[in-house]
């Protein structure tokens, strides 16, 4: 299957804790999983923005999935969708905001930025 971040082949399943967040494993970004609301907002990144400031994007992502071995990108770090004990979480803002990118995305309501 295709990264939902690189786009290149990686092996991803879902996993019977965390049943509707993809579990990613693929060689340039590493293993993390991803909640599908992160995923859409992931999605709406690759159509609108232009290839360079995705591929920052692309690096911001892998930078973290390298630093911490395994990351959970998820649509709310307050409630996020994938539970696993001793695991960072990153929002899509935790992405953009070291690259001074932003973006209106609809939100899961009542649980962002507060
Ligand atoms: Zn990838």
């Amino acid at each position: 299957m295709i990264c939902p971040i690189c786009k290149q082949d990686a092996n991803i399943t879902k996993e019977p804790h965390s049943p509707i967040s993809l579990h990613v494993r693929g060689s340039t970004c590493g293993e993390f999983y991803m909640d599908p609301i992160f995923k859409s907002q992931i999605d709406t990144l690759y159509e609108m923005y232009s290839t360079p400031n995705y591929n920052r994007v692309v690096e911001q992502m892998q930078k973290f999935a390298k630093e911490f071995g395994l990351v959970i990108f998820t649509g709310s770090a307050e409630y996020p969708l994938t539970k696993l004990n001793g695991v960072i979480l990153r929002e899509i803002d935790d992405v953009l905001h070291p690259l001074g990118l932003k973006i209106q995305i609809n939100s899961m309501p009542g649980g962002y930025g507060d």
